[in-house]
Parts: C-alpha cells; structure tokens; sequence
C-alpha cells in the first residue's frame, strides 16, 4: 500500500487564480460585464463569455468623495452594485473584501466593519479572502505593521475579531513576488530569483516596515497579528521584472503572455495574479490589445488539463487543505480505504471541512480501481486517473467548476 497526495488536482500540472482590487472600476455595469465575459458564455460588452472560472473583490464602502462601485451609498443605503454582488456572494464568484471600503481620506472605524459582517451575516455568505487596500489612511488594513490597525486591539479601528468570526481566512497584507509560481519545483532560474529578490529587499526595501517577498516562496505563510491571532497571509505575482507598472488590463495582456503560463506550468507552482482588471475600463472601450488573446490562452491550458484556472479562494482553500488535510489509508480486503478526517488542523486554527472543500484531492494510488475515500462515513464520489507525469495512476475527488449564475 503506497498512497501519496498530488500536488495539483488531476490532471492538472499548476494552478492560476486572478485576483483583481475593486479600486476605479467605472460603474456597476462594467464591473458585472467583466465578469459576466469571463465566466458566462453568452455575449456581452467585452465579446463573447469565455467559460472560465475567475473571482472578483468588492467594497462596502467608499469613504472618499470619488465616484467607485461600493455596496453602501454614503448614507449607508444599498446601492445597485448590492443585488448582484449577493447573488456571486452565494456563487462563489465574489470572494474577497477588499478592505471593508475605500478609505483613502481617512474615516474608518470598527462600525463600518460591524455592518459589513452583518450583510455578510444576513445573507449567509462565505467570503473567505481578504486584500488590504491603499494608502496608511486605511487604518482597517491587517499585518503585523505599523501602518495596519485593523489587528491592534486598542485602535478604533480594531476588526480582526469580527472579520475572523466572519469567515475570512486568507489576508494579502502585501506581499509581492516576481516568481512564477509559488511552492514550486526549485528549478535554476526561481532559486536565482529568490536570491535576487531577497538581494533587491536587503538594498532597496530595507527601510520600509511592511511584508516583502518570502524567502521560501511560499503561496500561503502564517502570520501573527497585534492581537496575537494567526492568519494566512499569502503572495501576490506582479512581473517577470518591472514590466507592469499600473496593474491594470493593459497590464494583465502582459502578465498572461503564453510564455509566462508556460514558465508557470513548467514550475508547477501555484500563482496568483494581482491586477485591477477593471480599473479606469469604460466597458464602451473595449478590451486592450492581447488581453482577449491571453484570457483564451488561459482557457486552452485549463481545458486541455495542464492549469487549473480557479477563484482566488478556491485556490487557496485547496493550497492550505493540500498542505494540511489529515486523512489515513489502511487495508481491507483486497484494496485499500483512505479516511479523510472531518478536521484540518492549521496554523491559524482548525477548520471543519465541507465536502466542497474536498474539491480537486487527488491521491497517487498503486491500483485506483480498489480504492475508496470515504469522508464524514460516506463513500465519496471519485474518478480513477491513469498514470501522469510522473508515472503514477491516481484516485481523485473529481474538481468540480464553479456554476455562474449570470448568463
Ligand atoms: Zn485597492
């Protein structure tokens, strides 16, 4: 008996999730027409839906006295960005808070982080990951840094009790990598990165008191906040080196450049990309040159089986249940029975796991066909996989997409 798990669900060889910040987006229209051409498959502004599975980030609300797309008005009314954002709330294709608001200006406090816990309470919706924001104005911001109040217990803007009883389990406190790819296999060109990076921060960076690349190139790593609690804080890709400045869509035509997915793919690491994909977009305009080119790209890879294209939180759910999940094989008669036991015990706290969290666990198997998986006493739905790449035939709880609600 030899059982193992895969590193990526099957078949899949790496895996891609985008993470786009809310920040400028021009209107509710073109924020949904986004996301209604990348996941949806009928016609919309941009052209015609692609089927992919990516994820967007929302905010509350908008401190400043600029025009942005936020689920509060200033009088703390729902606006017409709420309605929708419920329904990809419960999809799955909403799954970060980008900061309880845009705070640029100043002004938040613990009350703003009340009543977004309480819509998100209301509406039973599970938003697991969350992205600091902004400027030092945005005192809600989480890290173990000076300028982020929102883990210092005797800040008025203290909400990382109610933020972690909400759900939120995966912080970006800042954190930025040029490597392709996170946990990756330690071929030449990311081990001379590391060292360059780490060169790059001892130099350039060392002055300033906020998270930097992580040595050990690692997608998720614990993090203790002022309040003493730990969380997953995670990386973030920008560049190969400098060649993106605003993170924007025209930029992202540049971050999803075949060559990039292929370095990824080769690495088998895990990335997350960080763009704000609609930023200064009128949906009228059209999408910027190569980036419809990129995102079909993407689509080829995750259809033909070699990267798994998926939420940001799904991501990172499958990154931290990869890493941690508790399972047992033993021996019946003539196969064998692996056990996945109902709790993930993490660094930051256990999680009792859903069968969705299941999603994708792929275990290297000698005889896929007298295997079961069994979770909570029940036998599980599973597919039996050839050998892969590395010779090894597979057992796997089958890595269901997604469904998009919108057309
Ligand atoms: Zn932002």
């Amino acid at each position: 008996m030899n059982v193992g798990l895969r590193k990526f669900p099957y078949p899949y060889r790496a895996a891609l999730a985008i993470s786009s910040d809310v920040d400028n987006t021009p209107d509710t229209t073109t924020y949904f027409a986004m996301l209604d051409y990348l996941n949806g498959t009928g016609s919309t502004p941009f052209g015609r839906g692609l089927g992919l599975e990516v994820g967007n980030s929302f905010w509350f609300f908008n401190g400043t006295g600029g025009r942005q797309v936020s689920y509060f008005d200033s009088d703390g009314r729902e606006t017409d960005f709420a309605a929708p954002c419920r329904e990809l709330w419960q999809s799955g294709h909403i799954d970060t808070l980008h900061s309880y608001g845009n705070f640029d200006t100043g002004g938040f406090t613990r009350q703003h982080a009340e009543k977004g816990v309480a819509a998100l309470q209301a509406h039973g919706a599970n938003i697991p990951v969350w992205v600091n924001h902004g400027n030092e104005h945005n005192s809600q911001n989480v890290g173990p840094h000076r300028p982020f109040h929102g883990g210092q217990p005797d800040s008025p803007a203290y909400h990382m009790d109610l933020t972690r009883e909400a759900g939120l389990r995966y912080y970006w406190i800042g954190r930025l990598t040029h490597i392709l790819g996170q946990d990756a296999r330690r071929r030449f060109g990311i081990t001379t990165k590391r060292w360059l990076q780490e060169l790059v921060r001892l130099l350039r960076y060392r002055n300033i008191d906020r998270a930097f690349y992580d040595f050990s190139n690692r997608l998720i790593l614990p993090a203790t906040l002022q309040d003493g609690a730990t969380v997953w804080d995670f990386q973030r890709w920008v560049n190969a080196w400098g060649e993106v400045t605003e993170l924007d869509a025209v930029d992202l035509a540049v971050q999803l450049r075949p060559r990039n997915i292929a370095a990824l793919i080769r690495n088998a690491g895990f990335l997350i990309i960080y763009t704000h994909m609609t930023e200064n977009l009128p949906a009228a305009r059209g999408l910027p040159d190569g980036l419809e080119a990129g995102l079909k790209n993407l689509k080829r890879a995750h259809d033909e089986g070699r990267l798994l294209v998926a939420t940001s939180g799904r991501l990172l759910r499958y990154r931290e249940l990869s890493q941690f999940v508790d399972y047992q094989a033993t021996a019946t008669d003539g196969g064998t029975l692996i056990t996945i036991a109902p709790r993930l015990r993490a660094p930051v706290g256990d999680l009792a796991l859903e069968p969705s969290d299941l999603n994708g666990l792929t275990f290297h198997v000698d005889d896929p066909d007298r295997v079961e998986v069994t979770f909570g006493g029940k036998v599980l739905a599973t597919a039996t996989n050839p050998p892969d790449e590395t010779g090894r035939p597979s057992i796997s709880i089958p890595w269901v997409a997604l469904e998009y609600p919108r057309a």
